[in-house]
């Protein structure tokens, strides 16, 4: 089943040169597809237009077999996780977890049971009451992490989630996203520059170039092109 469909989608920020052009792509349900190519190719802007934060200049987008271009952010039912975790530093991680609930109206009882599950599925329930500032990197990238899955969204979309981590615990976090992906059923839409990373945890890889399709399929395959 189809969840997230390109048709010929092309973004022009200044209606003369396209940073994209004429991308086609198909995600199905619980696909893990990952998005790599080097800086500046178009990878964030791609992923922006998808969660509704960036005009589509041209092609159509669709969500679930329906036409999505002008859907607004917040009915497109997705959650996403930025790259500096984008965490309020005056609320504590339990606040910081519960935002985007509380903007929804999601009643305290349900959100009580969210968050327990979700604190002790990604190994926060001690630091709940914590500020961004008391916690380290790793923890802070959690409490983004949580915060998306909380929102019990079917989509993720990941904008180089681990690239300010360590060698070490982002090896860490790619089996522990992946894990969470699987046991939650996410489709994922997950942006890299690391070709590690993009090898190891994708169902299936998208290489961008200048805002081009250099190429997609499954890793093996694309390990073995010359
Ligand atoms: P990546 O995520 O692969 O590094 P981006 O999508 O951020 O690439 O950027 C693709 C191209 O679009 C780059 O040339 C970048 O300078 C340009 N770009 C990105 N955002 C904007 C913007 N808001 N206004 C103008 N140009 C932008
Ligand atoms: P990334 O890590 O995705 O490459 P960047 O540092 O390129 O991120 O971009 C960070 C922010 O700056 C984004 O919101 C993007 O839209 C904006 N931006 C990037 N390139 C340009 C540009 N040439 N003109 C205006 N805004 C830009």
């Amino acid at each position: 089943m189809k969840h997230v469909e390109l048709m010929d989608i092309s973004k022009s920020y200044d209606k003369q040169t396209n940073v994209l052009d004429e991308i086609n792509l198909s995600i199905n349900k619980g696909e893990f597809f990952v998005l790599v190519g080097p800086s500046g190719c178009g990878k964030s802007t791609l992923l922006r237009m998808v969660a509704g934060l960036e005009e589509i200049t041209g092609g159509v987008l669709k969500l679930n077999d329906e036409v999505a271009n002008h859907l607004p952010p917040k009915n497109r039912n997705l959650s996403m996780v930025f790259q500096n975790y984008a965490l309020y530093p005056h609320l504590t991680v339990e606040q910081n977890i519960l935002f985007g609930l509380d903007v929804k109206r999601v009643n305290k009882k349900e959100q009580k049971r969210r968050l327990m599950e979700t604190a002790e599925m990604i190994g926060l329930s001690e630091l709940l009451k914590r500020k961004p500032k008391e916690l380290s990197g790793g923890q802070r990238q959690r409490v983004a992490l949580a915060r998306s899955v909380v929102s019990e969204a079917p989509l993720c979309l990941m904008d180089e989630p681990l690239s300010n981590l360590d060698a070490k615990l982002r090896a860490h976090m790619r089996v522990e996203i992946r894990r969470l992906q699987r046991k939650l059923g996410l489709t994922m839409i997950y942006v890299t520059h690391d070709q590690v990373e993009a090898m190891t945890m994708g169902d299936r890889i998208m290489v961008l170039n200048d805002g081009k399709v250099q190429q997609v399929g499954k890793p093996i395959t694309l390990y073995n092109e010359p």
